[in-house]
């Protein structure tokens, strides 16, 4: 059996599966308390062996999917921004050495590009990037047909690459990160420079201090004036960035996830048809994708195909079983 976890910032998701693409049990816990390093090991050692005991049947494999700065090749969390900050982490010997089994890890966003490549519509490409724009943006690289790590496993940081060097100040130290112009965190600022919120009936349903960038997406949706003006500067930003990432890589597609892609018409469609179009004078032929939630949800398991051949492993399975699961779940938070 093979076990998948994701280690966010606020939760930890698992799931295990057999070794047919069978999903035996999923399962996710918030995780507000982690202090220290150790706390996040003994959680997943919990975790490991609760699972082992429930399927009655050994697990042979252990993936674990960090947001974070790791070394997947030498199994190394470098820095964890969102958890233990620059504390160097061998989590995949020491997890192997309490539980022997073999134990991968990866950075979320490079095992979600290749997640794309084994179960998304990275199938189809040998080059191709994950562009993630959430809070922050990440992204991981497809080259060759292989991923691309980099020397020390960092490569990918799409994030970090400066486009306005007066622009604001970002959460790496430099101004006018990609992120800190076009992620969550901008949106926010972008608000208060034009003065939105003061502007924006549709905000103010919300106290301020309570506002993130999914309010004003929402207010944006509904046809809000000043949300569609901040939407509108943060998507140029997207645009300019993404246009520069297809200069670097001359990619066959740009995969996009993350939760402002969820905005289809105001951020997807704009970085889909605009960005190839600043890049005029050298034709592009690049398609665009949106990313699944199956796709993230098995990158875990895909860090472990992409390492090991595993005979009889269904792909087309634990992709059906995975979806019906997702609906299941929207459905009970919806309320059906
Ligand atoms: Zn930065």
């Amino acid at each position: 059996m093979i076990l998948g976890f994701d280690v966010g910032g606020s939760k930890i998701s698992m799931f295990l599966s057999d070794r047919n693409g069978n999903i035996l049990r999923r399962s996710r816990v918030r995780t507000p308390d982690f202090k220290r390093p150790e706390d996040l090991i003994e959680q997943l050692v919990t975790m490991s062996r609760d699972a082992e005991h429930a399927a009655a049947s050994d697990i042979e494999t252990v993936s674990v999917v960090f947001a974070g700065a790791v070394d997947g090749k030498r199994g190394i969390i470098r820095s964890s921004p969102n958890l233990f900050g620059g504390i160097e982490i061998p989590l995949s010997d020491i997890l192997e050495d309490i539980l022997k089994k073999t134990v991968y890890i990866e950075n979320d966003a490079t095992a979600t590009a290749i997640s794309e490549k084994i179960f998304g519509n990275g199938k189809a490409f040998s080059n191709f990037i994950y562009l993630t724009l959430s809070t922050g943006i990440g992204g991981g690289i497809f080259m060759n047909n292989r991923v691309y790590r980099g020397s020390l496993g960092m490569a990918g940081e799409f994030g970090h690459m400066v486009v306005d060097p007066q622009g604001p100040v970002c959460g790496c130290g430099r101004k006018g990160c990609f992120e800190a112009v076009a992620g969550g965190k901008a949106a926010l600022k972008i608000m208060d420079r034009i003065k939105a919120y003061e502007r924006s009936e549709c905000l103010r349903q919300t106290p301020r201090e309570n506002v993130e960038a999914k309010q004003i997406f929402e207010c944006a949706e509904k046809g809000d004036p000043p949300c569609l003006e901040v939407v509108g500067e943060l998507t140029k930003n997207m645009e300019e960035g993404v246009a520069s990432l297809i200069n670097i890589f001359d990619p066959e597609a740009v995969m996009v996830g993350g939760g402002l892609s969820n905005s289809k018409k105001l951020v997807y469609e704009s970085i889909e048809k605009n960005s190839p179009s600043l890049l005029a004078t050298m034709k592009r032929d690049v398609k665009f994708f949106r990313t699944s939630q199956v796709t993230v949800e098995l990158s875990p398991m895909a860090v472990v195909l992409y390492e090991e051949e595993i005979p009889g492993f269904n792909i087309e399975r634990i992709i059906k079983e995975m979806k019906e699961r997702i609906t299941v779940a929207r459905e009970k938070r919806d309320g059906f």
